[in-house]
């Protein structure tokens, strides 16, 4: 998980919201993936389809059943789906996703009798380094916005703040 909160920072240090996956097969690191819709203009580059992606090709092959993913966030329903098709056998991940969590959070594909796959699921790894690098993200996004916005604001404003409205140009 060391790893992939470094995969996460590099998504962060491009902008994009840091989460980072790892894919480790027989105790060995075959492959790690960083967030990066935005700059690859792709809504599917989501760290672990990155990593996934990644792995299979390492590995010449696109099941695979011996590998385990880590992921500092709870993956998406995109990501849960790829993990199925993968045969991914065990998923570790950091921080829950209540927005878009698809491993309990708001949905749980791995639970549902009906999908013919089931990896192993376990959530809550480092989860204070994982919620950390994404807090930290999003509140520097939003101080910067708050600059942009009003550059007086940003110097008395702290959290509570009243919003100022957004000026026309
Ligand atoms: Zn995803």
């Amino acid at each position: 998980m060391g790893l992939a909160l470094a995969q996460a920072r590099a998504a962060m240090a491009k902008g994009e919201v840091p989460v980072g996956a790892v894919v480790v097969c027989d105790g060995r690191v075959v492959a790690v993936g960083h967030n990066c819709p935005v700059g690859g203009h792709d809504p599917s580059a989501h760290a672990e389809m990155q990593a996934l992606r990644a792995a299979a090709q390492a590995l010449g092959n696109y099941r695979l059943p011996e590998c385990e993913l880590y992921v500092t966030l709870e993956p998406c329903v995109m990501c849960a789906g790829a993990i199925m098709h993968a045969r991914i056998r065990r998923v570790v991940y950091g921080a829950a996703d209540p927005k878009t969590g698809a491993c309990g959070s708001v949905v749980d594909l791995f639970a549902e009798p009906r999908l013919n796959h089931h990896a192993e699921v376990v959530g809550g790894l480092m989860r204070d380094e994982c919620v950390g690098v994404l807090q930290q993200f999003f509140s520097e996004r939003r101080a910067a916005a708050k600059a942009r916005r009003s550059p007086a604001a940003s110097e008395s404003g702290g959290a509570g703040a009243i919003p100022t409205p957004e000026s026309p140009n």
